[in-house]
């Protein structure tokens, strides 16, 4: 199973980093894990497209997850030529969203469709909203969930994705929590998102200063890691976006509470488990 991070920035823009995203890749089976900014161009870069996908999961609502999701869903309609559906998961809330996605698109679907007689009808899609602690197949992956805690962002889902043995613990925008150690309890692969408490604490910015309450820092990410034994912590979604040349300091910072490989995610950044 190749965990591919498509897009490793936060809301700030970075002209090297995409929005939050993550791919699975596992035999044949594509699956998406949010669709920040950008992800449909570093989904190419990672050698998959939305028409590729068997599914989309989406951890929570904030828009730096799910900016581009029109992107995908109008991408994989036409480059399916109308013949797929495409399959969405996320939390309650996420039927709404995407119903009031295919509303803005429908100027395009409408241009589109009087374009090209392949498209007969709107994009497809089929849309389940997740209760903490479904879990479902999709392809050959097993698909298990978690509340996690980003409040007052409400409700939010973590992901456990496992494959052939091998396993992921993909867990979006939390705190630590119960959820994200269920979830990420000896998995070959945690991936975080994480800020630097001790520079966002320095930032003299009421609006930086909010993300405080409700991000992992690298410490309690890499404690995290720790407590429920898993083999790699990936680091993805910083806070503030590190040069490379402050990676060892970031890595550093962890492996004082993990012992595990630490990886600072790039864009398309793999990781083979
Ligand atoms: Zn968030
Ligand atoms: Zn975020």
């Amino acid at each position: 199973m190749d965990v591919v991070l498509t897009g490793t920035g936060s809301p700030i823009p970075d002209p090297n980093r995409a929005g939050p995203s993550a791919l699975v890749k596992a035999g044949d089976t594509h699956i998406l894990i949010d669709a920040g900014r950008g992800v449909v161009m570093r989904m190419a870069g990672a050698g998959s497209l939305p028409a590729f996908l068997s599914g989309v999961l989406i951890t929570h609502l904030h828009s730096d997850h799910v900016c581009a999701l029109n992107d995908v869903i109008t991408t994989h309609w036409v480059m399916s030529q109308g013949n797929a559906t495409l399959r969405i998961w996320g939390p309650v809330g996420i039927a709404e969203f995407v119903e009031r996605q295919m509303h803005a698109l429908e100027p395009d679907i409408g241009y589109r469709m009087a374009h090209h007689e392949e498209l007969s009808e709107p994009p497809r899609v089929d849309v389940t909203e997740l209760e903490p602690g479904d879990s479902f197949e999709i392809g050959e992956v097993r698909v298990t969930t978690a509340a996690t805690e980003h409040a007052p962002v409400r409700p939010t889902i973590g992901f456990r994705l496992e494959h052939d043995g091998a396993t992921a613990a993909i867990v979006g925008d939390t705190l630590p929590c119960d959820g994200v150690d269920e979830l990420a309890r000896d998995a070959d692969v945690y991936v975080q998102t994480v800020i630097r408490r001790d520079i966002v604490e320095a930032i003299p910015n009421e609006m930086i200063q909010d993300i405080l309450d409700y991000h992992s820092g690298v410490v309690e990410a890499a404690q995290t890691a720790a407590r429920v034994g898993a083999r790699r912590l990936a680091l993805t979604h910083m806070v503030p976006s590190p040069a490379p040349d402050q990676y060892p300091d970031w890595i550093a910072r962890a492996a004082d509470h993990f012992t595990g490989e630490i990886i600072i995610g790039d864009d398309l950044t793999t990781i083979t488990i």
